[in-house]
């Protein structure tokens, strides 16, 4: 598992934990199930955000796309 993984899940069990097995979407506030979970970056590194815990929040795969096609990464 790479580190990242292992962070995803950590955050996600987190999460989990403190709202009684609701894991909200960061994106679209649904929850999101443990397939669907990706890493998220409030903060984009391309903006100077980096991957400490308080910067990284789950959202689904299908909505962090979304979002990066919206807002590309090289502007
Ligand atoms: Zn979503």
């Amino acid at each position: 598992m790479s580190k990242l993984a292992h962070t995803r899940l950590k955050i996600y069990n987190t999460i989990a934990r403190q709202l009684h097995g609701q894991v909200p979407c960061w994106v679209c506030g649904l929850h999101v199930a443990p397939p669907d979970a990706t890493l998220e970056h409030i903060q984009p590194l391309s903006e100077g955000g980096n991957s400490h815990q308080a910067n990284l929040a789950i959202s689904h795969a299908v909505c962090n796309q979304a979002r990066h096609a919206i807002k590309p990464l090289q502007p």
